[in-house]
């Protein structure tokens, strides 16, 4: 079998179909057969699981998913790689392709159409992700695929950054809280620019997301914690007390009474609430 991630195979590949890098898909494709593996360590992938891959591309990080499971849905939004990626199925009856954006459909649904699956089961995504939509599917992954065991992810550095970030650092933001939410991240590895065709302008990092059915923190409406975040976020430099009373419609003075009781200090700024704090401050202005 051709190894999907050597560079001369890709060059025949890209050559034999007429294929050429696309950047508005983020196409940069992994050409390291050890990282590759890295990553699919990582995932610590078990013979029985089914995958999810979103955007094989190429097929590189497919054939190490192929060989280590069940099945592997890839969902590929590129069908000029269809022809090549046709002649991968045809080497793994594990692997189906859905040439489809992974942002606009049931990501659950698919799997058991896939697999003809009579119960939803449980599996886990691996993916080296297109760069541009890396928080939309994060939301995809974290809001609508309550069976996702866990993701593992190649992504931009600088938005593993922001995932990992604490309160108080500049990077710390809705991302990080809103991901905190739904679930535990972990750092995996970081990966060079050097390892992709063509190379992008920055550096990568592998994180692991495991998503937490007891969650951390409750809240009463998780559409006000979404939307509070969202406006907060908007407005990182006003304080707490701006935020909050311009928010809940409530004048300065009650504002500031509930979050004394709240032990929050009124001139405290988005960036330094833990998402603890922000799901008291959401229980207490919205019961
Ligand atoms: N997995 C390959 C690898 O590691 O070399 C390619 C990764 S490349 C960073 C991202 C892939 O995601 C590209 O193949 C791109 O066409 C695909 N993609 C981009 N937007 C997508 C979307 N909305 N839905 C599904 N796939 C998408």
């Amino acid at each position: 079998m051709l190894d999907r991630a050597s560079p001369s195979v890709t060059k025949n590949i890209m050559k034999k179909y007429g294929l050429f890098p696309k950047k508005r898909l983020g196409q940069n494709f992994l050409l390291d057969r050890n990282v590759l593996s890295k990553i699919a360590d990582s995932c610590a992938i078990t013979p029985e699981q089914y995958l999810v891959e979103i955007g094989p591309g190429l097929g590189g990080l497919t054939q190490e998913l192929a060989a280590r499971s069940r099945g592997v849905l890839a969902i590929e939004i590129d069908t000029s790689l269809e022809p090549a990626l046709k002649e991968l199925a045809s080497e793994n009856s594990n692997v189906k392709f859905l040439f489809r954006d992974v942002l606009k459909i049931d990501i659950e649904a698919e799997i058991k159409n896939a697999f003809e699956l009579d119960e939803m089961v449980s599996y886990q995504v691996c993916a080296n992700i297109p760069y541009n939509i890396t928080t939309p599917i994060l939301f995809q992954l974290l809001e609508n695929c309550p069976n996702m065991k866990d993701a593992t992810l190649l992504m931009q550095k600088e938005v593993g950054e922001r995932l990992l970030a604490v309160p108080g650092n500049k990077t710390y933001g809705r991302l990080t809280l809103t991901t905190a939410y739904y679930a535990d991240v972990q750092h995996v590895m970081n990966v060079s620019r050097n390892c992709f065709f063509p190379q992008p302008e920055v550096d990568s990092s592998v994180l692991k997301i495991i998503p937490q059915r007891a969650k951390r923190v409750l809240v009463n409406h998780e559409e006000v914690f979404r939307d509070l975040l969202r406006i907060a976020f908007q407005k990182r430099r006003k304080t707490i007390l701006n935020i909050a009373s311009s928010f809940f419609k409530l004048d300065k003075g009650v504002t500031e009474s509930i979050l004394q009781e709240l032990g929050l200090a009124t001139n405290l700024r988005p960036e330094n609430l833990s998402i603890e704090d922000v799901a008291r401050l959401v229980n207490a202005f919205a019961p």
